[in-house]
């Protein structure tokens, strides 16, 4: 289920919100200020971010800030009362994804999710970071972050996890995996790969024992899902 964190004040904003997002599918988190915003943030790992700009403590944009840098990248939503020109371009320059000018349909808000969402999916952009569930696996610099904790990535396991993220949601077998890690002319056996694949699922899974993301297709393989 995905997660949307609301960070705004109106309580009839947020209870209007909450009550078309839920109908949709998605779970709801809330917060009524950009303190509690960011804390709620870092503990719920949301996959999309809807942030209003009048806040009673910090304004949106600080927030949006906060936020970024503390390396979270999950998409921010911007709701602003006001459409001048600036302050959407501030938005997007803190940090913001996309911004909804007050009053907005429903439509438009879940559509406007919806592409947030499945942009930031699955879409290592050129900075080279994919987001597994709550993990963002950073492949340039080869370290998994979760939270705040971070997990070194070794060569073999960023080869696998690159391999299986070009073949997103499609059952990649061992062989292919070790044709492709390892090249032809070296033959580590295929308990190598479930090995590698034991150490990717601790640094990325929540729960290795019950894994979401990196699963097992008896008979072939591997499979990446997001
Ligand atoms: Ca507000």
């Amino acid at each position: 289920m995905e997660r949307i964190l609301i960070i705004e004040d109106e309580r009839e904003m947020v209870r209007g919100l909450r009550d078309v997002l839920e109908f949709e599918g998605y779970e709801v988190v809330a917060a009524e200020n950009g303190a509690d915003g960011l804390r709620e943030c870092l503990r719920v790992h949301p996959d999309c971010i809807i942030l209003d700009i009048m806040l009673p403590d910090v304004n949106g944009y600080r927030v949006c800030q906060q936020i970024r840098a503390q390396n979270v990248r999950s998409p921010i939503l911007m709701l602003t009362a006001k459409a001048q020109e600036y302050d959407k371009i501030r938005g997007l320059e803190c940090g913001a994804d996309d911004y909804l000018t007050k009053p907005f349909g429903v439509g438009e808000l879940l559509a406007r999710l919806k592409a947030l969402i499945r942009r930031s999916r699955g879409y290592a952009g050129e900075v080279g970071i994919v987001r597994v569930g709550a993990s963002e696996v950073d492949i340039r610099h080869c370290r998994v972050r979760r939270g705040r904790t971070v997990h070194a990535l070794s060569h073999y396991e960023v080869e696998i996890f690159k391999l299986l993220h070009a073949h997103v949601d499609q059952p990649v077998s061992r062989d292919q995996i070790l044709d492709h890690v390892w090249g032809t002319g070296k033959y580590p056996s295929n308990r190598t790969v479930d090995n590698f694949i034991v150490k990717l699922r601790r640094k990325i899974e929540e729960d290795c024992a019950n894994p979401r993301h990196i699963l097992t297709i008896y008979g072939v393989g591997y499979k990446l899902s997001l």
